[in-house]
């Protein structure tokens, strides 16, 4: 059975989907890994480390992408300058693993289906614990907070920690991050240790003592609904409770040097945390670092993929922020894929097992057919 990886073409995606130590594991386990010439060269990988670690290098991307029996991946799949479809070149009842974005692109699961390709999305694997492992939008998400952290305190025209000097004392930088799931948490760690006074907000009441235990100050908002959906995800909330958090987390705007917002919804686009009149009140030189940019932007000032100025106030609407740390990111996401693949193989052969919870939810198509409701519901929207 033959395993590809295959190298990415979008733009800003520097990360590979194998590292060359993931190969040398596969090649024990007596499995081919074949890998496209220059796969790894943005994360510092060479093609003669991927040899050494035992896989195959090949020039002809056509010939990678229609012989793979499992073609690995990190970016959705695009057309390529010469005009084909990466879907098209793949073999019918072949198997892909990427981050597909089904729900903000469903029109890929049609052509997935079309193809007879047994695709599956990184961001369906579940959040549960068996599938930690496998679970590349935490891996990534982690890499994110951290770096939205070291990109504000460049922007930002004062130091993070308290200093005595002889030259006077310099108060701790105070930052506030919006939304504390699994990028909120590790900016708040990264920001703590940088000696900044932290504050956090999320609707889910849930996060408050891990908040609190990485040593910020929890911002309570009591809303009268539901604010936790299946998963433990966040749910879209009502109008109301949004006036009442905007409310409540204006002061908390008003008074930081730096703002980071992570708040998502998964398949919606992102909750609107902050209003131009929030920004207005922030003192100049004040920083915002928007990590959903790409699904809208928390605040109402970001343009996703700029650093803009605004009354004084930067703020940076980063895009894939994972892929600037290629060489970590390529690593957790190799074992992520790895470890899912595990699932789909059987003595070294494919194994389709619907009856395995983690393969049933992140298995997209399937034998001409989309698996998903929530994808298909999506591509429906799409088609009105
Ligand atoms: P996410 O990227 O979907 O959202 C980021 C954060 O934004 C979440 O904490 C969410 O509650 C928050 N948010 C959404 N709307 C908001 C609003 N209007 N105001 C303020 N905050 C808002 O979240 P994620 O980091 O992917 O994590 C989602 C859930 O999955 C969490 O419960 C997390 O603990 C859980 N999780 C579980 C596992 C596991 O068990 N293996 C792994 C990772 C995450």
């Amino acid at each position: 059975m033959k395993i590809a990886v295959a190298k990415e073409i979008e733009i800003c995606e520097r990360r590979v989907a194998l590292i060359p130590e993931t190969v040398a594991k596969l090649v024990k386990q007596g499995l081919e890994v074949f890998v496209e010439a220059g796969a790894g060269e943005k994360a510092f990988f060479s093609d003669a480390d991927y040899e050494t670690a035992g896989a195959k290098i090949i020039s002809d991307s056509a010939q990678l992408w229609s012989e793979a029996d499992i073609l690995l991946k990190v970016s959705p799949p695009q057309t390529r300058e010469d005009g084909r479809a990466e879907i098209e070149l793949l073999k019918p009842e072949s198997v892909l693993i990427s981050f597909l974005n089904p729900l903000g692109n469903p029109v890929i699961a049609q052509q997935l289906a079309n193809r007879q390709i047994t695709a599956l999305s990184m961001e369906l694997i579940p959040r549960s614990t068996r599938a930690q492992s496998m679970d590349a939008l935490s891996s990534q998400a982690s890499l994110a907070g951290y770096k939205a952290v070291l990109i504000a305190a460049a922007a930002l025209p004062k130091y993070f920690p308290m200093l005595t000097t002889a030259a006077g004392t310099i108060a701790p930088a105070k930052v506030f991050i919006m939304g504390a799931g699994v990028a909120g948490l590790q900016a708040i760690a990264t920001a703590r240790r940088l000696g900044a006074v932290v504050e956090a907000f999320d609707i889910r009441p849930a996060v408050k003592e891990e908040v609190q235990s990485l040593g910020a100050k929890f911002v309570e908002v009591k809303l009268e609904e539901e604010t936790v959906a299946a998963g433990g995800y966040a749910k879209e909330i009502s109008e109301d409770s949004k006036k009442r958090t905007q409310e409540l987390v204006a002061s908390h705007v008003k008074n930081a040097d730096i703002v980071i917002t992570t708040a998502q919804v998964p398949g919606r686009q992102a909750p609107r945390l902050v209003t131009e009149e929030m920004v207005a009140q922030m003192k100049p030189g004040s920083v915002i670092v928007d990590l959903a940019a790409e699904q809208g932007g928390n605040c109402g000032c970001t343009e996703a993929g700029k650093d803009i100025i605004w009354n004084g106030v930067t703020i940076i609407g980063p895009i894939n922020l994972p892929s600037s740390m290629p060489v970590h990111a390529s690593q957790l996401y190799a074992k992520n894929v790895t470890s899912l693949m595990q699932l789909l193989i059987k003595d070294k052969a494919l194994e389709i097992n619907f009856g395995d919870d983690i393969v049933d939810a992140a298995c997209v198509t399937h034998g001409g057919e989309i698996r998903n409701q929530r994808v298909k519901e999506a591509l429906q929207a799409v088609a009105v």
